[in-house]
C-alpha cells in the first residue's frame, strides 16, 4: 500500500535526520524501529529497551493515524505529499524525543507505560497504567508531552529553514517556513485528538488548547532565534519590541494558515473548539504576550504557565537518563528563548 510504503520511507529519513543532528549518539549502539499497528485507540507510542551496549527504540504508529495524517492529501501527487512527510518527521521526532529526554524511563518508574509504551492520545483499547480516580491528571506527563512537542517543533522549523525557497520573491523570509511548520504541527496534533472524545486533557495529555499554545510559543521562540533576536533584550518593562515581533510572527507565519488548519480539523470532525477568534484554540498575539510576560488572565495561559513551572521537576527527575542518552543535560526547554522573568518560569540552566 502506497501510504504505508511512503510512511516507512519518510520515517527512515526522519531517523537519519534525528541522528545527524545528534552526532554524539552511537549509531552502532542505537536502533530505532517503526511498527504499524492495526488497532485504534491511540495515534502512536514509543518504547525503549536498554541492555548493556545496545539501545532499542520502538515507535508504533496506528494505521488509523497514518490515514488521518494523509486524509487531505493525494499521495500519488508528489507536490502535495510533502505534508505527509513533514507530519511524519514531526511525529517521529516527538516520539524519539520521549526516549532521548528520558521520559520513557520516568514513565516506567511511575508505572505509567502501557503495553506499547508511552502512548499518544486516548488509550481506549490499549492496556495502560491504571489511573486512580483521585489522581486522574499527571502534570509531569503533561509537561513531558509539551517538551516533546517543543523539541519536534524546533527540529521541524530548523529543517524547513534549510530547504531553499523556490520562489525568489520570498528570499529567505521566514514567513513561509513558519506557515509550513505551524500548519504541519497543528494538523498532526489534530490526529491525536481525532477519536471524537473531545479536546480536553487526559491523564497523560494536555488539552488541545494547552498544546496549541505551547506549539505557538515554541515556534515563536524558534522564529526569534532565526531572525537573530535575543528575547532577553526584549524584556524589561517595555513590551513594544516583543509586541512588534509577535505581530509580524502572526501576520506572516500564523494567520495565513489558520483557515487551512480549521478546514483540516473539520475533515476529522474535531473543529468544535478549534476556532481562533476567542483566542481559545489557535492563539492570538495577546495570549503569546501573556505567556512571555506572565499575565495569567486567560485560563489556558494560566494552566500553561503552571505546567511550565513544573518543567524543572521533570528535568531533574530525568536528568540521569538524559545524560546517559547523550543529551547535553541542558533542559530541553518547552519554550526556546530565555525570556523568563526571574522567579516566574524557573531557572533556564538549573
Ligand atoms: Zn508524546
Amino acid at each position: 500500500m502506497l501510504r504505508t510504503h511512503l510512511a516507512e520511507l519518510y520515517l527512515m529519513s526522519a531517523t537519519d535526520m534525528f541522528l545527524d543532528a545528534q552526532p554524539q549518539l552511537d549509531r552502532a549502539q542505537l536502533s530505532i524501529g517503526y511498527q504499524f499497528a492495526d488497532f485504534w485507540g491511540m495515534a502512536a507510542a514509543c518504547n525503549s529497551t536498554e541492555t548493556a551496549g545496545s539501545i532499542r527504540v520502538d515507535v508504533t504508529i496506528t494505521q488509523k493515524c497514518l490515514e488521518n495524517l494523509s486524509a487531505d492529501l493525494d499521495l500519488d501527487d508528489e507536490s502535495v505529499n510533502a505534508f505527509f512527510e513533514w507530519r511524519l518527521n514531526w511525529l517521529a521526532w516527538h516520539e524519539i524525543s520521549h526516549w532521548f529526554l528520558g521520559h520513557i524511563e520516568f514513565y516506567r518508574k511511575m508505572r505509567w507505560l502501557s503495553d506499547v509504551g508511552l502512548c499518544e492520545a486516548r488509550m481506549t483499547g490499549v492496556r495502560a497504567a491504571p489511573v486512580k480516580p483521585e489522581d486522574v491528571r499527571h502534570p509531569l506527563a503533561h509537561v513531558a508531552e509539551l517538551e516533546a512537542d517543543a523539541f519536534a517543533v524546533r527540529r521541524l522549523f530548523h529543517l524547513m529553514s534549510q530547504i531553499p525557497q523556490n520562489d525568489a520573491e520570498h528570499g529567505d523570509a521566514p514567513g513561509d517556513d513558519l506557515q509550513y511548520c505551524y500548519y504541519t504541527v497543528m494538523t498532526t496534533i489534530c490526529c491525536f485528538f481525532a477519536d471524537g472524545q473531545g479536546l480536553g486533557d487526559g491523564p497523560f495529555h494536555p488539552s488541545w488548547q494547552v498544546r496549541s499554545l505551547n506549539v505557538f510559543t515554541s515556534l515563536f521562540g524558534a522564529y526569534l532565534e532565526r531572525i537573530g533576536v535575543d528575547p532577553k533584550g526584549l524584556l524589561g518593562g517595555d513590551v513594544s519590541g516583543l509586541r512588534h515581533h509577535a505581530s509580524r510572527f502572526m501576520d506572516t507565519g500564523i494567520q495565513p494558515v489558520i483557515d487551512g488548519i480549521e478546514y483540516y480539523a473539520r475533515s476529522l470532525g474535531i473543529d468544535q473548539r478549534i476556532h481562533g477568534d476567542d483566542g481559545d484554540g489557535l492563539f492570538a498575539p495577546g495570549a503569546l504576550l501573556d505567556v512571555f510576560t506572565g499575565v495569567e488572565d486567560n485560563a489556558i495561559v494560566a494552566q500553561y504557565l503552571t505546567l511550565l513551572r513544573a518543567h524543572k521537576d521533570l528535568v531533574s527527575r530525568t536528568r540521569r537518563a538524559r545524560l546517559r542518552h547523550g543529551h547535553d543535560g541542558e533542559p530541553a526547554q518547552i519554550q526556546t528563548g530565555p525570556w523568563k522573568r526571574p522567579g516566574l518560569i524557573g531557572g533556564s540552566n538549573s
